[in-house]
């Protein structure tokens, strides 16, 4: 992590900033440039840049560059999605500097152009996996009309959003064993239905439980 150069390079000024920036753009032809191409073309690291002016598009706008072009139609639920991939990998909440590529499918700066800041990207993260929490308790899946009789109220299949609620319920540690890919990440998560959906357990909060690959695969029900 180039954050270690913090102290070193608070002495550089606004302009030798913008200057390099500038630099770079004119090596590559351009007249943007992104972060990735600033970290490996320029002399400061991009986030020296946005810690200086805010964020990305700010120091860009100070070198009198386009802004980058992120892909702004790029559907909400995709970013979030990515989000949830690398925080159950990590079995915990996800640092500004891990979100690089190809770790992450999207850079930190395209969560910080659609969201303003990395925190505000993690309370939008927050607030929508939360949506779904409403809408996935036995105690929801109670008030809803069933006009026919089925035997099951819920798919069998479990959406990334509720299996980030019983992950995170469950502190992103195996139920049976207690390991986390916080502390080992050779762990792997998985979300497991209790009563086993072929008996006619329902994808719901309850019935659910994070187990790891290991004890996953012990389980005789054939989940
Ligand atoms: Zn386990």
């Amino acid at each position: 992590m180039k954050f270690q150069l913090e102290e070193y390079h608070r002495g550089v000024t606004d302009e030798e900033l913008v200057a390099d920036l500038k630099q770079v753009a004119l090596n590559l032809g351009k007249n943007s440039v992104t972060r990735d191409e600033q970290d490996e073309k320029g002399k400061f690291h991009s986030t020296t840049f946005i810690r200086r002016f805010g964020n990305w598009f700010s120091a860009l706008e100070k070198a009198g560059l386009e802004k980058t072009r992120t892909p702004m139609n790029l559907p909400e639920e995709d970013l979030f999605e990515n989000l949830d991939e690398i925080w159950v990998k990590l079995g915990r909440q996800p640092r500004y500097a891990e979100i690089q590529k190809p770790f992450s499918k999207y850079s930190v700066g395209t969560y910080e152009h659609r969201f303003g800041t990395w925190r505000k990207t993690l309370e939008a993260f927050v607030a929508f996996v939360n949506n779904e929490e409403r809408s996935s308790s036995e105690e929801a899946i109670k008030n809803v009309e069933i006009e026919l009789i089925t035997r099951h109220k819920t798919k069998r299949g479990i959406n990334w959003r509720l299996r980030f609620i019983v992950m995170r319920r469950d502190s992103f540690k195996c139920k049976n064993c207690g390991r986390s890919p916080a502390t080992d990440p050779s762990i792997i998560l998985h979300v497991d239905h209790i009563k086993a959906w072929a008996n006619g357990g329902e994808t719901v909060l309850e019935n659910l439980q994070t187990l790891c690959s290991k004890c996953n695969i012990g389980k005789s029900d054939l989940e």
